[in-house]
């Protein structure tokens, strides 16, 4: 069995670690690699820190429209592989090929605009703020930059930060999920071969939180970005800050979406579906509190059980499925345990995806798409993210009641409307607690020139991923102000 090897000091390096665990198909467990886990890779961390900060030394002094160069061959390599990294996406995390596509397509955006840092990171000048005295920004970078990702976007997360991180000037270590180790792996095989970059300056670290702590915990690390579940998203924030870090921590969600009585019904059906049940839910912008508010509540809800019973459950490297697996077993456990809360708390079950079998796949952790209606708002359903293919119906007669419920909310990821009343969509956009707000739109993703911008907690720290918020995240500013006294100058 192939035990992935981590990427330190430009070399593929053994762990120091014995322990591992298995990386697997969650389409079949077939068992696709082992990975290094366990307290020794707590080592490996520190070595690559180390080495990490040696690249940095050296990468800063490179001018910036230099350090991008890469960054147009990383594009093509991305996209040259696109075929293959995709494959492996679907392999390990169980997304249809076309959903792994996607998401490649979202890390490639990353990699373009990154490619303008030099504009980006361009700054400001005041001349004369005083008699004979110029002021002046200039943005450096922070040293040794650590990234902690989840296991749902293996080929998209990591590049809302890597590109930015070292066209700034930085060193970037990265910690994928151990669920899927294998998309990064070989994208830095990839680069190995193909990219001329320092020794150093880009590091792969496999393991889980001893690996993460010890990233948490190294002096020469000064800035953290991580991806994940709410509660570690406060650990590594409340323990990177402590450790005097700048720490970007984006959380956990769910995701309401409001029908307004005039929406259209064709296009809004099909879209929410898309939304809910992409990526079989496991997306931290899915759609998974569906609110009908106002008349025509029954349409719509007739309309999207029927189209959620249509969606074609399977492997997702297979023609034709359009949702694949969750990504364990216990994922699935704990998903069809929610829907059982969901019953036993009072909703109706419009449609049950628990048991779902797919011939050729009886070992796979399929749940088919699933509705509950009539939940209690204050129940465990509605408040809890389920990640996977649940859709909670809620109903409302008025707008103003249904922006309350959604203000009340722990996370704050996302918020949707669909109407055809400019009225109500600002009314909308202005009042919800939302930092990712969609109009008519399912799945309201920033692109990369705009921040990925979470709100509640569904984001802990100040400046978020993507765009200009990671050319700002990922350099600190240093002000210089400048005296330049006439009576010293020669007669020229
Ligand atoms: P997770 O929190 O379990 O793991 C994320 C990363 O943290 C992994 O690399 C893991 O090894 C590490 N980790 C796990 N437990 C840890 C601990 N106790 N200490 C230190 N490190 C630890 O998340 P997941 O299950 O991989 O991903 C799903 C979650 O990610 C969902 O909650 C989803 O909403 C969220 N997510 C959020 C966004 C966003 O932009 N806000 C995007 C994608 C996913």
């Amino acid at each position: 069995m192939n035990t992935l090897k981590n990427y330190i000091d430009g070399v593929w390096t053994e762990s120091v670690s014995k322990q591992t665990i298995d990386v697997l198909n969650p389409a079949n467990q077939e068992v696709l690699a082992t990975v290094p886990f366990g307290k020794d890779t707590a080592q490996d961390m520190q070595n690559a820190i180390e080495k990490a900060h040696q690249a940095y030394l050296e990468w800063k002094e490179v001018p910036t429209m230099k350090r991008v160069q890469p960054l147009f061959k990383l594009k093509t390599l991305l996209e040259d592989h696109s075929e293959e990294i995709a494959k492996l996406i679907t392999k390990e995390c169980g997304k249809t090929y076309a959903e792994s596509l996607g998401e490649l397509q979202r890390a490639i955006e990353n990699v373009e605009v990154a490619c303008g840092t030099y504009v980006m990171a361009q700054s400001e000048f005041s001349e004369n703020i005083a008699n004979g005295i110029d002021e002046f920004m200039i943005r450096q970078p922070l040293g040794v930059c650590g990234c902690i990702t989840p296991f749902n976007f293996p080929g998209m997360i990591p590049f809302w930060f890597l590109p930015y991180a070292i066209a700034t000037g930085n060193a970037f270590v990265i910690k994928p999920s151990e669920k899927v180790p294998m998309t990064m792996q070989y994208v830095f095989e990839l680069i190995d071969e193909k990219l001329d970059l320092p020794k150093g300056l880009l590091s792969l670290v496999h393991g889980g939180k001893d690996a993460v702590d010890a990233m948490l915990q190294h002096p020469k690390v000064k800035a953290i970005s991580f991806v994940g579940s709410t509660n570690v998203a406060k650990y590594i924030y409340s323990e990177g800050t402590k450790y005097g870090k700048r720490v970007q921590a984006q959380g956990g969600a769910k995701n309401p979406v409001v029908i307004m009585p005039d929406a259209d019904v064709d296009m809004t059906t099909q879209i929410i579906i898309d939304s809910v049940y992409g990526c079989a839910g496991q997306r931290c912008l899915a759609a998974s509190v569906i609110i009908p508010t106002g008349d025509n509540k029954r349409q719509f809800t007739e309309a999207l059980v029927e189209a959620a019973k249509s969606r074609n459950v399977g492997y997702g490297l297979e023609s034709g499925v359009e949702m694949g697996p969750v990504i364990t077993p216990e994922s699935k456990q704990r998903i069809e345990g929610l829907i059982q809360k969901g019953k036993d708390e009072g909703g109706n079950l419009l449609l049950d995806g628990r048991n779902a079998k797919i011939s050729g796949y009886e070992k796979g952790n399929f749940v088919a798409p699933t509705i509950l209606e009539g939940v209690p708002l204050q129940g465990e359903i509605i408040n809890t993210e389920i990640f996977g293919p649940v859709m909670s119906l809620v109903n409302f007669n008025e707008l103003d009641q249904t922006i309350d419920f959604i203000n009340q909310g722990r996370y704050g990821n996302m918020a949707c409307i669909f109407t055809r009343d400019g009225l109500a969509a600002r009314k909308f956009r202005s009042e919800v607690m939302a930092g990712n707000v969609g109009v008519n739109i399912g799945v309201a993703a920033p692109v990369a020139q705009f921040p990925f911008s979470g709100w509640k907690e569904s984001f802990f720290g100040d400046l978020h991923g993507q765009g200009r918020h990671a050319i700002e995240f990922f350099t600190q500013t240093k002000v210089v102000i400048e005296r330049w006294p006439k009576n010293w100058s020669r007669k020229f």
